[in-house]
């Protein structure tokens, strides 16, 4: 079942020729597109079904600093000055607030943990605010139960995931960018090793730059082109309740589960973590890069079923630019969600916050979440393939920094002063045969 999303009309026909072509509009691509456009470039964005239809609808909305690792730190707090920037300067409303967000526990090491977190921020200069067991008891007051800590992040918020695409993608046509829905990019073309065009289901544009910001379907568009991506997909589900006025809290995390609020009247609830893992072709390939990262998360990961295999989106098989692909045989990675976990999202909920009782359950959905093996997104060009950059694997967290990402994206794509170091970001590092010894997770 897809999430709630706004739609929007795009352009038409498609333009022979760009600057710059980006493929994928989820909230990379729209980012990059719009930070592309305001520089003055003739861009055109590609969506093979509609805009933020994948997981930058799907999502929480969480646009957060609070216990990032170090490396995504730096483009998380621009992220967040973005977000508001957007606002101002397209006069589009993503629904972004700095709401705050509200971290709860009851237990010793998980406090520890946010303590410890919350002194390196400090370093950084990055304001958040450890609870006493007044102040969290005080702050959740809607789940009518005491706690032993917390902590609160004041400075971050929330965006509306319904929105938060489809509007950046309207200013991106209001600065004259072309935006293209059911329009798969099947590849590229080349000249002299170089980036020449893309070819895509209604005709091939030329331009000397791509970026690609395919979500799930990366690795696979990658393989076509020679590069090696590691990356891999876990499905999670979530759900919406539809709630009335009332003291419930903007953003709030548990370890059970997690609730935030969707504009005036309705509440996501998730829990963090947990998915279940579809086996894939694709997944064999990588296991090896990915097995630190299991080994950690296991308890939080449930086998699936062949939904991964049968939606294409970490196919290994190699494709023809004039036949229909994988990724126009599936518009939509919509997988189907898990039924134990939406039951049990909701009891959490329930029982953390007596107030929603009541509340209907408005929709429920799941979603592929794309990752690196270190967890941190490649934002890089790829030196084999000149004109070629890719902006994927941004591992659960890239709603919140899209509009970093983006900016980053044009910044590589103009040869522009980088928003943060860009070197984190970089793909080499996946595809250095040491890096599981040295990979922080
Ligand atoms: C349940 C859930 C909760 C999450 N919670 C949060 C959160 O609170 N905060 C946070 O920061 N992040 C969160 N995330 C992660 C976040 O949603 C993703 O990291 C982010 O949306 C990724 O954006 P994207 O643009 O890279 O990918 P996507 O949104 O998946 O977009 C990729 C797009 O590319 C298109 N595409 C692919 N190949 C082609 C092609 N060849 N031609 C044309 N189009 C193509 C696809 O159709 C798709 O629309 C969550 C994710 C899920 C699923």
């Amino acid at each position: 079942m897809p999430a709630p999303l706004l739609h929007i009309e795009t352009s038409q026909p498609l333009p022979a020729q760009a600057d710059a072509v980006v493929i994928g509009a989820g909230i990379v691509g729209v980012f990059s597109a719009y930070y592309l456009a305001r520089r003055g470039l003739k861009v055109v964005l590609l969506e093979k079904g509609r805009i933020g239809a994948e997981q930058s609808s799907r999502n929480w909305g969480w646009c957060r600093q609070q216990n990032r690792d170090a490396r995504e730190l730096p483009i998380s707090t621009k992220s967040l000055a973005l977000w508001d920037e957007f606002a101002a300067e397209s006069g589009e409303d993503t629904g972004f607030r700095r709401c705050g967000l509200v971290y709860l526990s009851n237990d010793d090491a998980e406090l520890a943990g946010w303590a410890k977190w919350g002194e390196f921020a400090k370093s950084v200069g990055v304001t958040t605010h450890m609870l006493s067991a007044a102040q969290a008891s005080a702050r959740a007051a809607a789940t009518g139960q005491s706690w032993k800590g917390g902590v609160f992040s004041p400075t971050d918020g929330t965006a509306n995931p319904e929105r938060a695409a489809p509007v950046v993608a309207r200013a991106i046509i209001k600065l004259g960018g072309s935006v293209h829905q059911m329009c798969a990019a099947r590849g590229l073309e080349t000249e002299g090793g170089k980036v020449s065009g893309v070819v895509t289901e209604s005709g091939t544009i030329r331009t000397p730059l791509v970026v690609l910001s395919g979500g799930a379907w990366a690795s696979s568009f990658c393989r076509q082109l020679g590069i090696r991506f590691p990356q891999a997909s876990i499905r999670s589900s979530i759900l919406e309740v539809r709630i009335g006025k009332g003291s419930l809290p903007d953003a709030l995390h548990t370890k059970q589960v997690s609730v935030t609020r969707r504009g005036e009247d309705h509440l996501r609830l998730a829990i963090s973590g947990k998915a279940r893992v579809d086996p894939t072709a694709q997944q064999l390939l990588f296991a090896q890069y990915f097995l630190p990262m299991f080994a950690k998360r296991w308890r939080s990961l449930a086998p699936g079923g062949l939904q991964g295999l049968l939606s294409g989106h970490e196919s290994l098989s190699r494709w023809a630019l004039d036949q229909a692909t994988p990724m126009e045989r599936n518009r939509i990675l919509d997988p189907k969600l898990d039924r134990a976990q939406i039951e049990l999202t909701l009891s959490r909920a329930r029982a953390l916050l007596p107030e929603l009782q009541t509340a209907p359950v408005a929709a429920a959905w799941a979603g592929y979440i794309d990752s690196t093996p270190d967890g941190v997104p490649v934002i890089a060009d790829v030196p084999s393939l000149p004109g070629f950059v890719l902006a994927a694997g941004f591992s659960g967290h890239g709603f919140g920094i899209g509009p970093g990402a983006g900016h980053l994206v044009a910044d590589i794509v103009t040869g522009g002063a980088p928003i943060v170091d860009p070197r984190p970001y970089r793909l080499e590092r996946l595809n250095d045969a040491a890096w599981g010894k040295v990979a922080e997770f």
